[in-house]
Parts: C-alpha cells; structure tokens; sequence
C-alpha cells in the first residue's frame, strides 16, 4: 500500500455567511492510497471552525503507519487505530476511510454503494444551500440553484422571515432551514416554527446551542416540523443522547471520521427511531460521492458541495431529478478533470 497526499484551496462560488462564521475558500486535503494498481481516492475538509487545518492533517498523516492499513480491511480496527493515534482529526480520519473504501471496491470490482449495502434506487433528493446575504444576491443563488428540487437555507439573524419572503417569491420548492444554533428564545422560535410551517420548510436543524439540549428538546417536542441535530453529533457516541432531544441526526463524513462509523451511526439511528439526514462541508466530489453512497439509507440528503465550489478537481458526477446519480462503475465514480 502507498499513500499520497497534497493540499488544496477549494474556492467557493459566494462568500459563505453561517450565524457565527464567514469564508471564501476551504482547505482540503486530497489523498491518495494505491495497491495492486488501484487507487482510492480519499478527502479531508477542513472548514475552520472545526479546528483541523493543512498543518493538523499533516502532523496526523506523518503519524501514520501504513502497515495498519491491511487488505482486506478491517474497518472498526482500522478507526480504533486511527483514534489511538490523536483524539479529533476527523476530516483527515474520514479522508483515509473514504480512501479505503473507493480503493476496496475498486479491487472487488463493485460500486461502493454495492460494498456498503445501499439501493440507488432509494437516493433522496438533495438539497442546495443558500447562505444569508442581501436580496438581490438571494435571487441570484436562487437562479444558480435551478437543478434543486429542495432549497437549505440558513437563518439565525434577524431578519429570517425577510430571507424566507425574499426566497418564496422566487421559488416555490420545498425548504430546509439550518439555524446553526443561532436561536435563543424557545416561544419565538415556536411562533417563527409554525410560520415557516405555512412557508413550506420541511425539516429545521439545530436550532439552539448545542449545549442546550433543555430547549432543543422543548421545541422537538412542540415542532409540527423535524427538529433534526447537527453541531450536537459528531460521531456515533453521539447518536443515543440525540434521542428525545432532537426527532433525527445530521450526519456528516467530516465529522463522523468517514463512511465506516456513518454506517454505524445510521444503524444507530434507525434502532432508536430517529430520522436522518446527511449532509456534507465544502466539498469536493470525492466527499460527496461517499457521502451520495450512504445517502440511500438516509431520509434526506444535503449533498451540495459540488454546487457551491468553483475548482472541484473531480468531474462533477451525474446529477438528475434533484438527486445524484450513482455511478455503476467500481469504486466511488471518481475521474479526476
Ligand atoms: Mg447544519
């Protein structure tokens, strides 16, 4: 087995304004790990809030024993390994994970959505993001977004309904909400629940802090909509104390140390009743092709990485319906540009 890897700006299209953080460009690591003349294909997205970074990447990877990394793989070992060498890291953890499983298929000459057990003909819609901004930028997103058949928008300012009102009156597909942890009154997040009720949002995601989960739960348990977390799960540790507080789970690659423990926190998930949606960082098509391969066995999917970037080093895969096309070929479907 070899491993490569280089660093990477991904640009996004429009600045990206979140409730508490702004950016142009994420850094990347792409990786790569090559045996018996294959080559899997893994990625890190480092958005920096999270506190990985070109550096933390590359302290992690110089730690790295390749000899852990045995075919056939044994994955749950392999994420004990990749544990026992630093707390954190999960965007470069799941970048070798992701890696691993393009590379697997590859060498069963099966798509990895065949390796992990999904059905493509269970892919959900996914949804594409538009960031706050003033009016006029809204409406040209809205324009950029015309392959969406649902739209993610973030709230958590104050001037919400306008973004809503502003949006409605340039499309009428269905709406996710992402209040980023943004809001802090429990009964005029109830009122502002039922009013984005009539504006056609179907599920709203993390609405208090994270460390909230009193008020969180307050509101699951009065929302005619989803309450669904996402800054309070990160791995599968987190999926059970989720239940009760929120009605499903955000799972993301880059948090969840890739697809392996995704896998597991969607068993989790299920077991415990909560619904799922998955959702991705600045991404290149590496992540979200892991991520479209899960998506089958989710509820919802927010896989719009490709969309909001303008130097995906991958070919943007096949995208139709609203939904991502999975491609037959073996591994992920990745072809550099
Ligand atoms: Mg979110």
């Amino acid at each position: 087995m070899k491993l490569s890897y280089s660093p990477f700006q991904l640009q996004l299209k429009h600045r990206f304004t979140i409730a508490k953080f702004s950016r142009t460009a994420t850094p990347i690591m792409l990786l790569q790990l090559e045996h018996e003349g294959y080559i899997g294909y893994g990625e890190a997205s480092m958005v920096p809030y999270l506190g990985e970074s070109l550096e933390t990447a590359t302290a992690f990877l110089s730690k790295l024993d390749i000899s852990q990394l045995q075919y056939p793989f044994n994955y749950p070992g392999i994420i004990a390994y990749l544990d026992s060498l630093a707390k954190g890291n999960t965007a470069i953890k799941a970048a070798i994970d992701i890696a691993l499983h393009d590379l697997e298929s590859k060498l069963l000459h099966k798509p990895c959505y065949e390796l992990i057990g999904s059905d493509p003909l269970l892919m959900p819609s996914t949804s594409i993001t538009i960031g706050m901004d003033e009016p006029a930028v809204v409406l040209q997103k809205v324009k950029e977004a015309a392959q969406a058949s649902v739209i993610k928008v973030k709230l958590g300012s104050p001037d919400d309904k306008q973004l809503i009102e502003t949006l409605r009156a340039a499309t009428t597909v269905p709406l996710y909400v992402d209040a980023n942890q943004g809001w802090t009154d429990r009964q005029q997040s109830l009122e502002l629940v039922y009013w984005l009720q009539e504006q056609g949002v179907q599920l709203i995601e993390q609405p208090f802090n994270k460390t909230d989960p009193d008020s969180n739960a307050w509101l699951t348990q009065r929302s005619p909509i989803p309450i669904i977390a996402d800054e309070a799960v990160q791995r599968l540790g987190d999926v059970e104390p989720a239940n009760g507080v929120y009605h499903g789970i955000n799972i993301k690659l880059m948090k969840s140390a890739g697809m392996y423990e995704a896998g597991q926190m969607i068993a989790k998930a299920r077991e415990l009743g909560l619904k799922i949606l998955i959702g991705c960082m600045s991404e290149t098509s590496c992540a979200t092709l892991a991520a479209a391969a899960l998506a089958p066995q989710c509820d919802w999917a927010d896989l719009d990485g490709p969309f909001l970037t303008s130097n995906n080093p991958f070919k943007m895969p096949d995208f139709a319906d609203g939904k991502w096309v999975l491609s037959k070929v073996p591994g992920l479907g990745l072809a550099p540009v």
